[in-house]
């Protein structure tokens, strides 16, 4: 692996056969996430590919002629000539190993996979996500000196990292940019020493043998385990609906709800969450809509009697959203009646979708600990779940509440409790 600057591009890249070029930046989180994995590749490829490395910030004329505009950033070239297209960001081992192949024989690549080493890492304490509640655990244990490695197939941050402002999080008189605090998090949980392992593929996990697979080859072995996967908001898959995610269309109306003092808000959903949180936001909104799929609503009878009382609320019955678009600062949302098929628009401030959360215990392995019925881990008071040695924290347990404060609240029992046993 070399690095080299721009004068070196067309001798390098551009006579250079087959090459890959890491267009990285300092102070830059998902760049240092790569690093290694970049290097582990050059280790595996590099007598049939090129690796280089360019300081984006360093070559900025050059990045902008080859389109790179955030790092890190990976292209890939062959006989001069850009192939497979770039991948940026969170980039995973796979993704790399995909487009490295794409430019290789066949037997090249049974050859290198051949000489694939399978690895394998002891710790004393794997934490599985690397949300709010991993994170604090990981500054924990790692303060405690307990060698931990927190797994993560995203970048750190969970949520917290795509949540526009958290106004809720102590110690900040002004409301902080989600990133930010991730941002702050992360590096803080890193100074202790505990080893980052994100952006990774979850090839397989074992609770009962506390074995986790990553990147189909690095076997990671601990005494314990710290479950923080979270959990995913059901979406409706409705045009617009991605898009305007986190720019019009929320889902947590404790976080969002306050930006919305006398303004109009659209509320999707009919159970018990819709319903509750329709209320709240009628302490700051002017009126609420509910838009509902069924005839009657499914949320507890208190809830219902206290909206019937609310003046705010209106319900539509028997309607469902069709897509999602914004016009100026309004987001119109597209709805069918149920009963006539008829389709219009309704406009307001902002969305808020209810419709469900689920847990991330999918690709937890075969043998899971003891959930309820809504597939939220049960824990002790310790965070223990009924597996023995496996912990679980954050919003992927069973509880009321869940916020930033809940989930490192959990992350420090936990690792507190694994300080003193082990
Ligand atoms: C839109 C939105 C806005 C919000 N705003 C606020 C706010 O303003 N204030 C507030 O206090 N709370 C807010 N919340 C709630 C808050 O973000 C969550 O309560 C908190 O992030 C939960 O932390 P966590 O670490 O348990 O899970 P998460 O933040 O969900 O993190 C889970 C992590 O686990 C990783 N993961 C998933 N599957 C696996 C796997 N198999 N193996 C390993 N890792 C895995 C994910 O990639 C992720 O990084 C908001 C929530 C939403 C949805």
């Amino acid at each position: 692996m070399k690095e080299i600057n721009a004068v070196d591009f067309e001798k390098e890249v551009l006579n250079g056969g087959k090459v890959v070029i890491d267009f990285y930046s300092t102070e830059c989180a998902p760049c240092e996430a790569l690093a290694p994995k970049f290097d582990a590749m050059a280790e595996l490829y590099g007598e049939k590919i090129k690796f280089l490395k360019i300081f984006r910030q360093g070559n900025r004329e050059l990045a902008t002629e080859l389109g790179v505009s955030s790092s890190p950033t990976l292209l890939f070239f062959e006989n001069g000539k850009q192939v497979s297209g770039s991948i940026n960001g969170g980039i995973k081992k796979s993704e790399i190993r995909e487009r490295l192949d794409a430019m290789l024989t066949s037997e090249e690549i049974t050859a290198i996979k051949a000489n694939q080493k399978p690895i394998v890492s002891e710790y004393d304490v794997a934490i599985l996500g690397g949300g709010p509640a991993g994170l604090t655990a990981g500054l924990y244990l790692g303060q405690a000196k307990i060698k931990t490695v927190l797994i993560d197939p995203a970048l750190p941050g969970g949520y917290m990292g795509i949540t526009h402002q958290v106004s809720n999080y102590p110690g900040f008189t002004e409301a902080q940019p989600g990133f930010m605090l991730a941002h702050y998090m992360s590096e803080q949980a890193k100074q202790t020493g505990i080893d980052f392992k994100v952006a990774v593929d979850i090839t397989s996990v074992d609770l009962l043998k506390k074995e986790i697979v990553i990147d189909e080859l690095e076997t990671i072995r601990a005494k314990k385990i710290i479950i923080a996967t979270g959990t995913t908001p059901n979406t409706m898959n409705a045009p617009g609906e991605s898009e305007f995610k986190g720019k019009g269309i929320s889902y947590c109306a404790t976080c969002d709800a306050k930006y919305f003092v006398d303004k109009e808000v659209t509320v999707i959903g009919g159970g018990n969450s819709a319903v509750e949180e329709a209320l709240f936001i009628t302490k700051f909104a002017s009126k609420v809509t509910i838009i509902h799929q069924f005839d009657k609503l499914t949320a507890n009878q208190t809830a219902i009697e206290q909206l019937q009382d609310n003046e705010k609320i209106t319900v539509m019955y028997e309607h469902e959203p069709r897509g999602f678009e914004k016009r100026g600062n309004i987001m119109i949302t597209t709805i069918e009646d149920l009963k006539t098929k008829e389709v219009k628009e309704l406009e307001s401030d902002g969305v808020f979708v209810f419709i469900g959360f689920k847990s991330n215990v999918s690709d937890l392995g075969e043998t899971l600990p003891d959930m309820n019925n809504w597939g939220y881990i049960l824990t002790d008071e310790d965070m223990k779940t009924s597996i023995p040695d496996v912990f679980a924290i954050g919003d992927i347990i069973s509880k009321k509440y869940r916020q930033i404060t809940t989930a490192v609240a959990d992350g420090t029992i936990a690792a507190i409790t694994i300080s003193k046993e082990l």
